[in-house]
């Protein structure tokens, strides 16, 4: 009678010691493989596998990284994705971080030895995109651009908004609740579809903190509406701070109805708030624009401190803004006709598959509506829970009963890649 398989399998220190799993450790930390080894040998007493397949099951299953984030082929066709992380890097973005993720001269003067202001390279690159900002400054998120606003601008008092403008900005969250949270009050004004220049100057008194206008970036007011532009809002006595969501810092040609920070502060606006990973195609941060004096007392607010980005944020962002154009702005200006070319070459060596012309869209950035003709490689939509699941993971769309790789958003380098995960999941 053979002994139970149940019994030969391998102690976990005999298993670390094998040279892949003993390189894993160094590379991965003894606790990840130790977890991943553990595994393995519940399925070998539970007769899943055999005791000496253990240590290479373990070595198939060990994660790529330390972290469980894995890399993904965004052909969604939404150019800012929000659940797939948003903006992607440069390279140059990229190489930033990884210089800055040691130890850095973030607040450091190499020259003199002393202190020297934080992440002065961005604030530096940040003034000379937006040359008509007095001020500039950089905290986590657009949220929180606005958060630090209404706590410096309105502690007790009334923001004046439009109610075309109390929007939710996904997940559940809402800007009036954020903002509301520090105490300051909400006035709406107008009605949801019109508001007129007097429902603001009624509202404006005594108790007025701000007029905030808010880009509506995720959603779009057309039939019998009006809105009151930034350049009458100005000169009524009280700060004037538009939220203009997105993140362009000049005008863009092909998204004429979005708003940028240059043209808003030109038209008269004392601050300006935008997010630095929709279409600027940088890092998660919230940028602020504004008055030299305004935005000197949001940096010296006490919470400021509590809101402030990280180095690496800060080196991304930087780079960003002084690099080559990032790939959100590549996969809105290129043209179609490229588009539908690699559609073809790719779909050529991809059996069951076609190129299709299809449609793509701004996404979760903004511009909402605007529509980015695109080209796809089309396959069987069994195709899409594989590709998810693959290495490097492909998200599609599906689209009228097949699955769409929209080539808009896969960058040009990851075609090859692209190709190699298709027939990979095909096979
Ligand atoms: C996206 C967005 C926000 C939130 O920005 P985060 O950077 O995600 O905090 C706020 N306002 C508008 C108009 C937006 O479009």
């Amino acid at each position: 009678m053979s002994e139970d398989p149940r019994r030969q399998v391998p102690r976990t220190d005999v298993l670390l010691a094998d040279p892949r799993l003993a390189e894993a450790s160094r590379t991965l930390g003894r606790t990840l493989v130790k977890s991943v080894v553990a595994d393995a040998q519940q399925q070998a007493r539970a007769g899943t596998i055999a005791a000496d397949q253990v240590a290479d099951y373990a070595v198939a299953a060990l994660p790529s990284s330390a972290a469980s984030l894995r890399p993904v082929i965004n052909a969604t066709g939404v150019v800012v994705h929000t659940n797939l992380g948003r903006a992607p890097l440069s390279q140059a973005a990229v190489d930033a971080m990884v210089t800055a993720a040691g130890a850095t001269d973030v607040e450091f003067d190499l020259e003199t030895g002393r202190r020297a202001r934080r992440g002065r390279g961005a604030l530096a690159a940040l003034a000379a995109a937006v040359p008509t900002a007095g001020g500039v400054h950089v905290v986590n998120n657009n949220a929180a651009a606005l958060l630090l606003t209404a706590m410096t601008l309105a502690p007790g008092k009334e923001i004046v908004v439009s109610r075309g403008e109390l929007i939710e900005i996904g997940d559940g969250f809402r800007l009036p609740e954020l903002m509301q949270s520090t105490g300051a009050r909400f006035r709406e004004v107008g009605t949801t579809n019109r508001t007129h220049l007097r429902d603001y100057t009624d509202a404006i008194g005594a108790d007025t903190g701000f007029v905030l206008k808010v880009h509506p970036s995720n959603y779009l007011l057309s039939g019998f509406t009006s809105a009151v532009g930034v350049s009458e809002l100005t000169g009524l006595g009280v700060p004037l701070v538009v939220d203009i969501g997105s993140g362009l810092l000049r005008p863009h040609p092909l998204l004429p109805d979005e708003p940028d920070a240059t043209t808003m502060l030109r038209d008269g606006a004392d601050l300006v708030t935008a997010s630095g990973d929709k279409l600027l195609g940088g890092p998660q941060a919230g940028l602020l624009f504004g008055t030299a004096e305004l935005v000197e007392r949001l940096r010296r607010h006490p919470a400021a401190r509590a809101l402030r980005v990280d180095k690496l944020t800060l080196a991304a962002l930087e780079a960003t803004l002084t690099g080559p154009p990032p790939p959100v702005v590549e996969a809105l200006e290129v043209d179609v006709a490229s588009l539908r070319e690699r559609a073809k070459r790719l779909a050529a060596q991809l059996p069951g598959a076609e190129a299709a012309d299809c449609v793509a869209a701004v996404g979760g950035g903004g511009a909402p509506g605007v529509e980015l003709p695109s080209a796809a490689v089309s396959l069987p939509e069994s195709c899409a829970a594989p590709l998810r699941m693959g290495d490097p993971a492909v998200v599609g769309r599906l689209e009228n009963g097949r699955c769409l790789l929209d080539l808009r958003t896969v960058r040009p380098g990851d075609d090859d890649a692209l190709v190699r995960a298709v027939r990979a999941c095909m096979s």
